[in-house]
This record gives C-alpha cells, structure tokens and sequence, in this order.
C-alpha cells in the first residue's frame, strides 16, 4: 500500500488539490499519483478571478520526479469553468504550466541537467527517458520564462557576429551588447534579413540611441545596419581581425608582383618571404625580427613599404 498523505507531502500538493489515490504498476515500473480538487471548493475563472462554475472534467497526466526509480506521473481530473465573461476555460493547476505534460519540479530538473551540459539535449533525453522534442520543449519554455523576465537591455553599443553552427555550414546571426557582454538576439543564418530581425524588435528611441556596431565585413550586416540605424556609416566598426586580413592579402599581393619583377632580374630577396610580412612582429623572437627580416626591410623593397603601411593601419 503507498501512503496518500506521503505523496501529498513529498508533491507539495496542497488544499484544494488533495491526493485521493496512489497505482503502482510494477510492469511498466510506473506510480500514478491521482489528485482531485475538493469538490466543495469554490472555482474562480483564472483570467478575472470572478466565481465561475464547473462544467466538466479532462484527465491529464504530468511526468513528476522519479520515485525509488518509477516513472512518477501525476494524473488530475482538471475542471472547465464557465465563465459569464471568458466563456468555457480551464482551470488552472498550481503543479505545472499551461501547456507542459510535465510538472514545475521535473522541468526544474531537466533545465539543472541542460545547464550541466551546456545545453546538450541528448544525453538529458536519455538519462531522463524522454524524447529529444520533450527535452528541446522544456528548455524553450526555460528561454520563454527567462525572456521575459528580463529588464531593458543596454544596446548603445552592439556587436553582430555570425557563428557556425554544429560544425556544419548552417550559420547563426548572433547580437551582443558590448557593454554587458550579453547576447541580445540569435536569428538563423546570415543574411540581411536575420540581423533585420534583431532592429525590427527595437523601438525607434533604442534605433536611434545606438552609437556603435561592431560587426565582420559582410555586405549583409551593412546594409540591414544602414536600413534601420540612423547615420549608420558613422557607427559602423569593422572587427580588427577582418581589417587585419584584408591588409594582410593586400601586403602579399604586392610581395608576389614584386617578386616576380624581382625574380626576372635574378633577384631571390623575396622568395618563401610570404609569412615573415604577415606575422604579427609582436609574436615575432627577437633573432626573426632583426636577423633576416630586418635586412629584408632595410633592402626597402616596395613589399617593406606595404607593410609599413599595414603595421601602422594596425596600430590605429
Ligand atoms: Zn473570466
């Protein structure tokens, strides 16, 4: 025989929920915890609070926490109320939200395991004998919730990356704030319709508050940038590592032509000299910077003079 009140207790079930029956199915390793609602109690509609009487029942079921290893389910006969103003409604259950097949407490659990994971879905849908779409469906709740219980961002100062997105060429638009190092906003892909889905939520106060975005060099993030973001030329701010890349290309564009006149002239000064132009001379050992690189540059081939001009663009 299982206890009744011990379920009450252990489920935190509480007036004018009352545990009225306990099924054990050792075949299916399942416990059926069965709550009815005092039926002397006096329902309200949950939208205005007003008296509203019961019409009918529907039976539903909430997986629960796990008790000595069994499946725990929580079964409720849960009320529809008539009410004169919302019609028919059903009543709401303290035990779970809305639209959830399972309580506050095991979608508690299942969000402590993501944050384990770092949001792995499929060793919790394992571990917890649930689906992949149960797991993804409780932590996009988890992300509802926490949604919208958050305060007005700061978004003076954005930042819009792309990232790829489990290691294949499937890419995610991601926008932070630069100040608190918080991701405002992920939309799928890349393009300019996916940050366009970042500034449409701004209001046009926010808009116009912002002062800089940093962003990689793509035409896309650009132009969705000037749609929505006054004098966006002004606050647009390419990522140094993407302007680094592009000088770097330039340097070794020059190196190859002039290599090649060089070459013709029986000159091999700077033959397999690609890397030493384009290594950052900070990472670079005191022998490399002064031995053959210094008199590569002392020669004053036009590739010296690109790469002055890079190393100054750099320090800007
Ligand atoms: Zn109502």
């Amino acid at each position: 025989m299982l206890d009744r009140d011990l379920y009450s207790q252990i489920f935190g079930v509480r007036p004018p929920w009352i545990v009225t029956d306990v099924k054990l199915d050792m075949k299916i390793q399942e416990v059926e915890v069965v709550v009815s609602l005092d039926p002397a109690h006096e329902t309200t509609c949950p939208t205005c609070g007003k008296p509203a009487k019961r019409c009918d029942a529907r039976r539903r079921r909430w997986r629960h926490l796990d008790t000595c290893q069994l499946k725990t389910i929580l079964a409720a006969d849960v009320p529809r109320l008539e009410c004169p103003v919302h019609k028919v409604v059903q009543m709401r259950v303290p035990w779970a939200e809305e639209n959830s097949r399972f309580t506050a407490l095991f979608e508690c659990l299942v969000i402590d395991w993501l944050l384990g994971t770092g949001g792995a879905i499929a060793p919790i849908a394992q571990q917890m004998r649930l689906s992949w779409e149960e797991v993804d469906g409780i932590k996009s709740r988890a992300v509802e919730r926490g949604l919208a219980r958050r305060e007005p961002e700061e978004t003076d100062q954005l930042c819009v990356d792309e990232m790829t997105f489990r290691r294949r060429h499937d890419y995610v638009t991601v926008v932070s704030s630069s100040i608190e190092s918080r991701v405002l906003f992920v939309g799928d892909d890349r393009t300019q319709e996916s940050l366009d889905g970042f500034y449409v939520g701004l209001s046009p106060e926010q808009r116009a508050a912002v002062t800089s975005v940093s962003m990689d060099m793509s035409a896309a993030y650009v132009a969705s940038t000037r749609k929505h973001i006054p004098d966006a030329d002004g606050k647009i701010a390419f990522d140094k590592f993407h302007v680094a890349k592009h000088l770097g290309d330039a340097v070794d564009k020059v190196r190859r032509a002039e290599n090649k006149d060089l070459m013709a002239a029986g000159d091999t000064r700077l033959v397999r000299s690609k890397h030493l132009w384009l290594e950052n001379p900070d990472n670079m050992s005191d022998e490399r910077w002064s031995g053959h690189f210094a008199s590569l540059r002392a020669s004053r081939p036009r590739t010296a003079r690109a790469w002055a001009m890079k190393e100054t663009a750099m320090g800007l």
